[in-house]
């Protein structure tokens, strides 16, 4: 199924994400978590790429597996800052050939140890885009960009991001989700100035459920995602007792979703971490307002 009929309708959606362990018991048990993710019966679920390739074989796998097993359609990230031309159009022809139609195109994050950018490979995401369209049913590829309610953390200026990404989905992009946020007032914004960029594309809010501290502030310093003071204040409260936290963080992503279907966003993705039984209390505590008419 293609998100982009999905998303075209004014329904609200759910969708979560996984991402491939590299090792370890993580590992053995990632066929756990994908039964459980596709248990909560999620409108799709995406698995992310490992950019520098570790684990982007395995994108593959638990995507085909999510489609074929838990016949729940799947979003295959795909990143091109160290992948060859060659490298990518074998992987979309892989991803075609299990079934899967759906892909997010992303640049990726610049890996810190090797010499970036590399002549051979894309710089930017609408590079990869307007590659995968000129592919052999490029067209009929239903594909996804990324999209920084904050602006991009290397990009100087707000609004030359929009410029950058108002390039981007005019290059082929079918619809856009968001990196986190935790200041609803920050989406909404965005999403007004995007309109008024003429990026009209749906926009799916990307909602990520801190609970671990530790693992949140690595990534906001990374992403440049500022965590409100609300939300630094629970952080400093409870950020020393997992119990506590986990349950501070689910409240805190049920309110943001709930106040964003208020204002009437309808596409939310949980950035579920592989943590399934969060994204279930999260959807469980919002029951009767994400499937409003009892369907699963
Ligand atoms: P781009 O759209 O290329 O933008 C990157 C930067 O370049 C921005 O600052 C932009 O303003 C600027 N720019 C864009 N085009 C141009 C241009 N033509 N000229 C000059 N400047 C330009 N990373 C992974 O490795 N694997 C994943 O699975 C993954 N999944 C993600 C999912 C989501 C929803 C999000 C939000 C991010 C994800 N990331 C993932 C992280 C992402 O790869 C990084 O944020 C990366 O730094 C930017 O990727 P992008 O596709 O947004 O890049």
């Amino acid at each position: 199924m293609k998100l982009s009929a999905l998303l075209a309708q004014h329904e609200i959606t759910v969708s979560c994400e996984l991402f491939p362990p590299k090792s370890g018991a993580a590992l053995e048990h990632v066929d756990d978590v994908l039964r459980d993710t596709a248990a909560l019966a999620p409108d799709f679920i995406s698995v992310t790429y490992g950019a520098g390739g570790s684990t982007s074989k395995r994108t593959l796998e638990l995507a085909s597996r999510l489609q074929d097993v838990y016949h729940v359609p799947a979003l295959a990230h795909l990143t091109c800052v160290s992948s060859t031309r060659e490298e990518i159009a074998a992987m979309v022809g892989r991803l075609r050939q299990a079934g899967i139609e759906n892909i997010l195109a992303l640049r990726g994050d610049i890996p810190q140890d090797a010499q970036f950018p590399r002549p051979d490979c894309f710089h930017y995401a609408n590079e990869l885009v307007s590659f995968l369209r000129s592919l052999e049913g490029g067209a009929d590829l239903c594909i996804g960009g990324a999209c920084y309610p904050e602006g991009h953390v290397e990009c100087p200026h707000f609004y030359t991001d929009l410029d950058n990404l108002k390039r981007k989905v005019d290059t082929g992009v079918d619809f856009l989700t968001t990196q986190m946020f935790f200041d609803n007032d920050v989406l909404y914004r965005f999403l007004f100035r995007a309109l008024d960029h003429g990026i009209t594309v749906p926009i799916v809010a990307g909602i990520m459920p801190v609970i671990s501290v530790r693992q949140i502030q690595r990534s906001c310093e990374l992403s440049g995602t500022v965590m409100p003071p609300r939300l630094q204040g629970i952080a400093d409260r409870f950020g020393d007792d997992p119990a506590a936290m986990r349950q501070a963080g689910i409240a805190y992503a049920t309110e943001q979703i709930l106040d964003l279907i208020a204002h009437g966003v309808t596409h939310i993705h949980i950035y579920t971490m592989n943590k399934p039984d969060v994204a279930a209390k999260i959807m469980d505590n919002l029951s009767s307002i994400l499937r409003p008419h009892g369907q699963d």
